[in-house]
């Protein structure tokens, strides 16, 4: 099958995986998916991202602690994890990382902030790419990014523009939930978008109105495996090689083929993540 796929943000190392994960490496490797980033959440997971992109040729890995996973967190814990991003070939990005203000019962806004930060300053520190959480946050992680100068000349300058000139930050906003006017916002500073499995759903009207709104060169699109399977899986675990049914999606809506749609979000996925395309 020709390999024409690339899921931008999967968690192939979660547990959810964990019986039967030989199969799913099996099965991705006779699908049409060529490439597939590992995104870690917590030291822990990190660390298993880690030895996914070691263990698999397809397979990339980013590395951060997500803002539910950051109790008992320390500094050194946190760098010695990111250092991973500088000794390691095939890790790629810091992420995720972000905001989540949906659970009444998580971190305080003001632990998860002071978090986001100390990320977002070590990966301009190393001009890595980010991969952003944000969830009911919208106000906050738009203003925690621009306060760390994620939009600043000298980080656009720190990587080459999109093809059509636009400036290029290498900041993703993964699993976008927000509205089409803050998705312009975003592409305007230099960011990147992806879609999930949401922009499938009956009811997916934010995310159609994203996908109309963002040029194909700042779009990526993703599974965030296990969870958000896209129609006509909804329901179940999720899994990579699904990203085709949110390709086909986005063809639908832009009105191109399914391999421009597919071929596009995986070159623009090679080049946020500085990957070489084999
Ligand atoms: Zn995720």
């Amino acid at each position: 099958m020709e390999k024409i796929l690339f899921d931008s943000h999967s968690h192939i190392s979660d547990e959810a995986f964990d019986d039967d994960r030989d199969a799913l490496i099996e099965e991705i490797r006779a699908s049409g998916l060529k490439y597939c980033m590992d995104i870690g959440s917590s030291l822990k997971t990190s660390m298993e991202c880690v030895e996914s992109a070691r263990k698999y040729d397809f397979c990339y890995a980013a590395v951060g602690v997500h803002p539910a996973e950051i109790e008992g967190l320390t500094e050194s814990a946190l760098y010695g994890c990111l250092e991973y991003f500088v000794t390691e070939p095939k890790v790629v990005a810091v992420g995720e990382i972000g905001l989540d203000y949906h659970y009444d019962d998580g971190p305080s806004k003001e632990d998860q902030i002071y978090w986001f930060e100390k990320q977002i300053k070590w990966a301009l520190n190393y001009k890595a790419p980010i991969a952003i959480h944000s969830r009911d946050a919208d106000e906050d992680t738009m203003e925690t990014l621009k306060r760390c100068g994620a939009f600043s000349k000298e980080r656009a300058a720190a990587f080459p523009p999109k093809p059509s000139g636009a400036p290029d930050c290498r900041v993703l906003l993964h699993c976008f939930s927000g509205s089409a006017e803050l998705a312009r916002q975003y592409i305007k500073l230099g960011a990147t978008v992806s879609l999930a499995g949401p922009v499938t759903f009956k009811n997916a009207r934010k995310a159609v109105e994203v996908a109309q709104a963002v040029d194909l060169e700042s779009l990526l699109i993703e599974t965030d495996s296990p969870y958000m399977a896209p129609v006509p899986k909804r329901g179940e675990r999720n899994k990579p090689t699904y990203v085709e049914y949110v390709a086909r999606k986005i063809a639908e809506i832009k009105g191109i083929s399914y391999e421009e749609a597919a071929l596009s979000t995986m070159k623009n996925a090679c080049r946020f993540y500085g990957i070489e395309e084999r």
